[in-house]
């Protein structure tokens, strides 16, 4: 018998990466760090025979990936028995322009995660998660809100997906070019590409002389969103220095 390495998720057909597998990772921090430096995910399954692949906002927990929507939404209702489901990251880091087409790449980082979806009962779970949506991102947030109406929590969906299986998948390196074309006349190398934060724009309704809270001192105009949240998800571990 196959002792698993806990750090690791395990390897199987579904989530062995196959090309350039050298750029693939199977451990839970690789997996999570990727995940937890974006908001977005895309939600992939299948109903009826037909796929689905939703973007939405995801949070993640321990080893369980949350997103929420409309209780309206007839694609979510579907989930209520369980479905299997793939969610998918990823980030677009540079820019690689090589002296042959063939060789034109993207350095990125993504992560795929497969599990069985469920959405969440009404009770303490879900409770705890719609709070979760907004904390995670702005630690301490949801203290200096108003309550959550029992209509808005009825119209909302939670849906947690427990990660079976996930691997990563990074390129972060120069020009990948066949020896041969190094001397090639061309212009090469890689634009680097990330996602900035900009300048607030306050709601017209803020009291005058109310001053952002420090809590969102991560989305500082000119940080990195990707740094941002690493350092939100942190707070929300309860990891943070
Ligand atoms: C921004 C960006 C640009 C890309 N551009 C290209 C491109 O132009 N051409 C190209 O061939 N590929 C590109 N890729 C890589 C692509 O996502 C796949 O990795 C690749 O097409 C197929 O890999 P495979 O045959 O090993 O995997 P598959 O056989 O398709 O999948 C097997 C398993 O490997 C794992 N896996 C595969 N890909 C990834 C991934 N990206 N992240 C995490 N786990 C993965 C999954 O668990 C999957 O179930 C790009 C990726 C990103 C994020």
């Amino acid at each position: 018998m196959t002792v698993q390495d806990p750090n690791l998720y395990p390897v199987t057909p579904r989530n062995r990466a196959k090309r350039v597998s050298e750029r693939a990772r199977y451990d839970r921090a690789a997996v999570h760090a990727i995940l937890d430096a974006a908001m977005l995910c895309h939600v992939a399954y299948v109903i009826d025979g037909q796929p689905y692949c939703t973007p939405t906002l995801h949070w993640r927990r321990g080893d369980t990936l949350y997103w929420h929507g409309s209780s309206a939404s007839r694609m979510l209702r579907h989930l209520k028995p369980g479905v299997a489901a793939c969610v998918t990251v990823s980030h677009l880091d540079g820019l690689v322009l090589a002296r042959s087409g063939f060789n034109h790449s993207a350095n990125y980082r993504a992560a795929m995660c497969f599990g069985t979806a469920r959405i969440l009962p009404e009770g303490p779970e879900k409770e705890e998660a719609l709070w979760a949506v907004v904390d995670r991102f702005y630690p301490e947030r949801s203290a200096g809100l108003r309550p959550i109406t029992g209509q808005e929590a009825k119209a909302t969906m939670v849906i947690a997906m427990p990660i079976d299986e996930a691997s990563a998948k990074v390129r972060a390196k120069g020009v990948g070019d066949n020896p041969e074309d190094l001397t090639h006349p061309v212009w090469a190398g890689v634009i680097p590409v990330s996602t900035v934060i900009g300048a607030a724009e306050p709601c017209p309704h803020v009291p005058e002389g109310m001053a952002r809270p420090a809590t969102l001192a991560p989305y500082a105009e000119g940080a990195r969103l990707d740094d941002a949240l690493r350092q939100t998800q942190a707070i929300y571990e309860g990891e943070a220095p």
